[in-house]
């Protein structure tokens, strides 16, 4: 058994671990021992069904130290006049250039693939090798990062909670591009984000949406994609902090807080006549939403019990089932809900959410917050875990932490020009463009404002 010894032992190269790695790199002489039980890193990009994109701008995702895209304002498609967000082999190409061209040319990053963490304590920490079964025993002189706590829950390796008999089409959205014979009618199965890029994919193709069946519980609330957009449409982004800040400070509970948010025109629901009960920080486009309304076909069940050659049980009663029907699995959680816990630990950090979403501008912040030598507390109070449990009665939790946070973030002498500049904040750009009218109104509100939203939203919390 060999051992190897490093300064921070980093479980997970996703974009959650390449974001820590990167940043902890740039800013401090620490080495890293990186490992993942997949060959590569880039996490569930990896596996993602191919017609997957983010749902943020590429402008602002990835590392710190190296652009994802052109920054393009697209032309055509449901993103047309919005940033250019990359596809699962732009991001996948991607981490496998961080790694190879920016982190291991360091000479203090090492990475282990095909490496599946087994556990440790003080005397070290055991990584099996999945390729020949060799063990490394790792002892890091610093912290262990877990960056596999928030992992992606995805279709491909996911198994549904229910029966399907042999021989229907169940497939995950990665099986629609392999399809040998043309489908009757597709059912997608599912209320989040893959089912939303399933459909509009299947729509986008010329499936006839009287073609597509789909079975969805809970609806989501989301943001409206117009106002994620960052560099010279930063006004955009501002405008929905501002609205955000203004639906803090009044909000009674988590409901309140979305339809506030949805009065200003920054959340969207797909159905009118239905209440969103969950939220997970995704986002729609426009364009995307006048498409999804066009299926009309549309059966509320939360739960799907089985799937049998002519009928499809859930929990609101029997639907009418073909043979020639695919059945699309678009029920993996993708964020799971996670329950909170300090960021900074003694001998751990575990990289979560200290944002309303933009994992790796979390992640990097908690790399670039470690790196300050603060002690824990110090790193606590600046880091507040946001969790996603996706319910939407939750918002006020969540953007109560978010809220404090950034707030303590801004005010740090050192974490606070970091985070200005970060080519993963959405906001960079913003000082830039304080000619801009949204830009300048959002700023003044916000100031104005914060205090008020966060004593309201600490008593929301509360209650
Ligand atoms: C379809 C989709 C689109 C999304 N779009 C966005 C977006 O636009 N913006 C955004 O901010 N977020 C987005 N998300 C959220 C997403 O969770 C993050 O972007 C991010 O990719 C997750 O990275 P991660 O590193 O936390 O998890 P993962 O990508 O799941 O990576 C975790 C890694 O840990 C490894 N691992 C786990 N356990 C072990 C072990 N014991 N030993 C060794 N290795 C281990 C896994 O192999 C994996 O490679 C999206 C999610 C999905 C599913």
């Amino acid at each position: 058994m060999r051992e190897v010894e490093t300064d921070y032992l980093v479980i997970g190269a996703g974009a959650s671990g390449m974001a820590f790695a990167d940043t902890l790199v740039a800013h401090t002489e620490a080495e890293i021992v990186l490992v993942d039980r997949r060959h590569r890193p880039g996490g569930h990009w990896l596996d993602a069904y191919p017609f997957v994109r983010l749902h943020q701008p590429s402008a602002y995702y990835g590392v710190e130290s190296r652009p994802l895209g052109n920054d393009r304002i697209e032309e055509h498609g449901p993103n047309a006049g919005f940033y250019e967000r990359a596809s699962a082999a732009e991001i996948c190409d991607y981490y496998a250039r961080v790694l190879d061209e920016s982190l291991l040319p360091t000479g203090r990053v090492r990475f282990l693939g095909m490496s599946e963490y087994r556990g440790g304590d003080g005397d070290g920490h055991l990584v099996l090798s999945l390729l020949d079964g060799s063990e490394t025993v790792i002892k890091p002189k610093r912290k262990v990062v877990d960056a596999t706590y928030v992992q992606s829950e995805i279709p491909s390796r996911h198994v549904p909670g229910f029966t399907v008999e042999r021989g229907i089409a169940f497939v995950p959205p990665n099986g629609l591009v392999d399809l040998a014979e043309p489908a009757d009618r597709f059912t997608v199965i599912g209320a989040g984000k893959t089912a939303i890029d399933t459909c509009v994919w299947l729509l986008d193709q010329g499936v006839d949406p009287d073609r597509i069946r789909w079975i969805r519980g809970r609806d989501p609330w989301q943001f409206d994609r117009t106002y994620t957009q960052p560099l010279d449409l930063v006004g955009s982004y501002m405008r929905l902090q501002a609205r955000w800040v203004e639906a803090a400070a009044a909000a009674e509970d988590g409901h309140d807080f979305a339809r506030r948010l949805e009065e200003t025109g920054m959340f969207v629901r797909i159905d009118s006549s239905v209440e969103p009960q969950a939220f997970r920080g995704a986002t729609v486009s426009p364009r995307e939403l006048d498409a999804l309304r066009t299926i009309e076909h549309v059966v509320r069940a939360r739960r799907v019990r089985s799937i049998g050659r002519t009928s499809v049980t859930t929990e609101a009663g029997d639907l009418p089932g073909s043979p020639r029907e695919i059945y699309v699995d678009c029920t993996a959680a993708g964020v799971p809900p996670a329950a909170a816990r300090p960021v900074f630990a003694p001998d751990r950090i575990t990289i979560q959410y200290v944002a309303v979403g933009f994992l790796p501008w979390c992640a990097a912040t908690i790399g670039f917050v470690e790196s300050t030598g603060l002690d824990d507390e110090d790193k606590n109070r600046l880091c507040p875990p946001v969790v996603f449990s996706g319910d939407a009665t939750d918002l006020p939790r969540l953007a109560y932490a978010a809220m404090q946070g950034q707030v303590a973030r801004v005010r740090h002498d050192a974490v606070g020009p970091w985070n200005a500049a970060s080519r993963l904040n959405p906001a960079r750009a913003a000082l830039d463009h304080i000619d801009d009218a949204d830009v300048a109104e959002s700023l003044a509100f916000m100031i104005e404002h914060t205090r008020e939203a966060l004593e309201n939203l600490g008593r929301a919390a509360a209650a």
